[in-house]
């Protein structure tokens, strides 16, 4: 099973109206992916991009995923695909000075000023974690989506619809996903089970248990950033070792290609941390009003939770107020460039209340 037909399988008629668009020539020149799943963020854009450039499409207008163009794009090797996302500083995406300044927006629009170097003619732009765009960046973008050139594909993906500017949003084709169902890596947040179980059963009330807690879920924070490096680099290592026969400008490409990828595997695993931790809470939530394990979405994150030797009971009042303070967290975490107060502010007015 290829990515799009996958995609196919869990959104049938969204599918079913994007070929039609692809195959009457009306695909929308650009969209606005909203979801809270992380990994639909990071899987459906090429997806889209493969829709619209695919040069051998099925009769129903779905993309081969076999072509030489969707193989690029899915490999992220298309030479007229361009990312823009926030850079790890600032946690925002800037306007920029000029061209010349990387990761801003105004250097991600100059490559659509040039012509395709491609067989199937695309430009395709895919802008991750839209909303983090300053207000002067999106201003800027507006006037790009308001003229929309031949055959260029704007891609805006987002968690958070409502940090961009209404006139952002008029302008792009909605295209809303709800699936929730996250699969998360349960080997590497096994330890925030335990530190959130630790949390959940001491630290009411308790400053210093709230401090160790947070300290240790900055601690797991900290390490995602070399696993993010470690897996993207075993994925390239192959390749990395035939780039030797490579000429320079290549080895180059290469080389940027992985460094977008590992901030991209960031970026996803960071997602995945955020949500996490509110599904903990969330799903305290749905056990104190007495629903069962197998009834809950992510029963793997609560293994700590029903393998604990303490006995402890759950008071409502309790779980839903630290469920209102996880959400509030949720939101900080995604717009805050401060991770380490965003975390600990949460552990101590959870604790305290
Ligand atoms: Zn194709």
């Amino acid at each position: 099973m290829n990515g799009w037909t996958s995609f196919e399988e869990h959104f049938p008629l969204l599918a079913q109206s994007l070929k039609h668009a692809a195959h009457t020539g009306r695909l929308s020149h650009s969209h606005l992916i909203v979801t809270s799943n992380p990994d639909l963020r990071l899987s459906f854009p090429p997806l889209l991009a493969c829709l619209a450039a695919c040069t051998a499409p099925l009769e129903d207008g779905a993309p081969c995923c076999e072509c030489e163009t969707c193989r690029m794009i899915l490999n992220g090797l298309y030479p007229d695909l361009f990312t823009l996302a926030p850079t790890s500083k600032s946690r925002q995406i800037q306007i920029g000075k000029d061209a010349d300044e990387p990761d801003t927006l105004r250097s991600f629009e100059a490559a659509f000023h040039l012509g395709s170097v491609t067989e199937s003619g695309w430009k395709i732009g895919i802008i991750h974690d839209a909303d983090t765009m300053t207000e002067s960046a999106q201003n800027a973008f507006l006037k790009t989506l308001e003229e929309p050139s031949q055959k260029c594909l704007f891609i805006l993906v987002t968690g958070r619809a409502g940090g961009l500017l209404p006139t952002i949003r008029s302008r792009c084709q909605l295209i809303q996903l709800t699936d929730n169902h996250c699969v998360y890596d349960t080997e590497l947040f096994a330890p925030v089970s335990t530190i959130l179980l630790d949390y959940t059963l001491h630290g009411k009330n308790d400053f210093a248990v709230a401090e160790r807690c947070a300290g240790e879920l900055i601690d797991v924070l900290d390490t995602l950033s070399d696993v993010a490096e470690e897996t993207v680099n075993k994925k390239w290592e192959s390749r990395l070792k035939d780039a030797e026969n490579l000429e320079s400008a290549g080895v180059k490409l290469l080389e940027k290609r992985i460094a977008g990828e590992v901030s991209c595997e960031y970026r996803r695993l960071r997602e995945h941390f955020i949500s996490y931790v509110h599904a903990w809470f969330a799903q305290l939530a749905i056990l104190a009003s007495g629903t069962a394990k197998d009834m809950l979405p992510n029963p793997e994150v609560m293994d700590a939770w029903f393998n604990k030797e303490e006995n402890a009971k759950l008071r409502p009042r309790d779980v839903f107020h630290m469920l209102t303070e996880a959400e509030e967290l949720v939101r900080s975490l995604r717009t805050n460039v401060n991770d380490e107060l965003a975390l600990r502010a949460f552990m101590l007015n959870t604790a305290f209340h």
